[in-house]
């Protein structure tokens, strides 16, 4: 492979339209074909060739209809074997899979200080009303950020037209606008206008250890959107075949699936066949909050995974990633509710704190904490007591031990079941950070006046993840 040492910035081509010619040079009419090199890409636009670029391409030049895992390893290893010779990185790709591929490539290149810019266009570079000259000299110019007086955003981002995005956050979301990417639920990292406006408060800091690179991805995943009056014996059928070992399930709104027995039985059994199942929503902004109806309790009662806000391409990479590192179902999950690299804006961590019983309830909980690096990420915090059942009215309570906060809680959510029984919530936004920063062990008491049965008690600890 190639190697560039005295260039500031490495552009990579992957293929797609910014990189393609017309056959017959000046007819637009003519087909398109992969420019064979960097001077065929800038032949019309000489000034193209007074920056500071190294170039390098992958094996194949490819409509981006056709990337997988083993492009995403070909791009990384040429950053990898050529991170130290360069300020910044441009990767020339096609828009369809564009927001796949800056997702895998964030959860790949670990550890990052240098920007990793991801470019395209939606007409070739030629046409004289292409939008891909503005998108390849900015790209450029935020990858070599410190010629140009831009500040470093160290990152795998996403440039189109006046926009940079987090790789992980962006998606292409109009097939022939020029303004073809956004990111629905995280703002823009940067604006370019006449200027180029970052906004530092959203890029994440330079890393200080050693840049590497995670190959690992595997491709047994699988997406599934639900829609009214799916037949779920097909989704059985499908796990039929036992190599698939994730599922995106793309459900309504905040995260709501059928509740009927047949489709619960269906996610039971695959999830007990070892497939960890993500859940992320249908909708194009917003986010998964599973607990807040019946119809998505019943998924996490079965353990299905929150994805919070994950775009639909940060989730099946990431569980590829997570699946490729050959993780247990336990440390999956665990790994999907946290940000690795500013995929999601809010991290969970969950404790299972008892299960199964039916007694008058006298318990001193204790919650090892250790996890929670940094408490002024605590958003909010909430236990849940799953389909509690008593025969007389219910008066529970759930006071902090050895804390200043002694009052009890208020349980501030009901959720009824269709078989009968209810989910109580509560949680204590306020308080939650003096009572979190006692240190690593924390203790709750739980009382109720009455016999009660009740399945699980969770605590779950929500943090902001930016
Ligand atoms: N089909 C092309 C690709 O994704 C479209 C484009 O480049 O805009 O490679």
């Amino acid at each position: 492979m190639n190697k560039f040492n005295e260039k500031k910035i490495l552009v990579i081509n992957t293929g797609g339209t910014i990189g393609m010619i017309h056959t017959e040079r000046g007819n637009p009419m003519s087909p398109l074909k992969p420019a064979k090199d960097w001077s065929e890409i800038t032949s019309n636009y000489p000034l193209l060739e007074n920056f500071d670029t190294g170039y390098i391409q992958v094996k194949e030049l490819i409509d981006s209809s056709d990337m997988n895992q083993k492009v995403w390893i070909e791009i990384a290893e040429i950053i990898e074997e050529n991170y130290d010779a360069y300020t910044g990185f441009v990767v020339l790709h096609g828009t369809d899979t564009m927001a796949f591929t800056s997702s895998a490539l964030s959860f790949m290149l670990k550890n990052l200080s240098k920007p990793v810019i991801l470019t395209g266009s939606q007409v070739p570079l030629e046409n004289p009303r292409s939008d891909a000259l503005q998108n390849l000299v900015t790209a450029i110019q935020i990858a070599g950020h410190d010629l140009y007086d831009i500040p470093l955003v160290p990152e795998v981002c996403v440039f189109f037209r006046d926009n940079l995005l987090r790789g992980n956050r962006a998606r292409k979301s109009d097939a022939s606008n020029y303004f073809g990417f956004s990111s629905p639920n995280f703002s823009k990292l940067g604006i370019a206008g006449s200027d180029i406006q970052i906004n530092k408060a959203r890029i994440r800091k330079s890393s200080q250890e050693k840049f590497k690179v995670d190959y690992s991805m595997d491709g047994n995943v699988l997406i599934f959107d639900i829609f009214p009056g799916f037949n779920p014996q097909i989704l059985r059928q499908i796990f039929t075949d036992h190599s698939i070992k994730g599922l995106i399930l793309k459900t309504y709104g905040s995260g709501n699936a059928p509740t009927t027995e047949e489709f619960i039985k269906v996610i039971h059994d695959i999830i007990e066949q070892g497939v960890s199942v993500v859940n992320i929503t249908q909708c194009p902004t917003g986010m998964v909050k599973m607990g807040l109806y019946e119809a998505s309790t019943r998924l996490l009662d079965e353990g299905v995974i929150s994805g919070t806000d994950l775009t639909l391409e940060a989730a099946i990479t990431k569980l590829m990633s997570l699946i490729g590192r050959g993780l247990s179902h336990e440390e999956i999950k665990k790994n999907m509710l946290r940000s690795n690299c500013g995929e999601q804006s809010i991290g969970i961590l969950s404790f299972e704190l008892t299960s199964q019983k039916e007694e008058i309830l006298d318990t001193i909980i204790e919650l090892n904490i250790s996890d929670v690096l940094d408490v002024e990420k605590i958003k909010n915090t909430r236990f849940r007591i799953s389909n509690l059942k008593s025969n007389a009215p219910i008066e529970l309570s759930i006071t902090p031990v050895d804390t200043a906060l002694s009052t009890s809680l208020i349980w501030e959510k009901k959720i009824s079941r269709s078989n009968g029984c209810y989910d109580l919530i509560t949680s204590f936004n306020h308080g939650s950070k003096d009572i979190l920063n006692k240190g690593n062990m924390i203790y709750f008491r739980i009382k109720s006046t009455t016999v009660i049965s009740w399945d699980k008690i969770t605590f779950e600890i929500f943090l902001d993840e930016y």
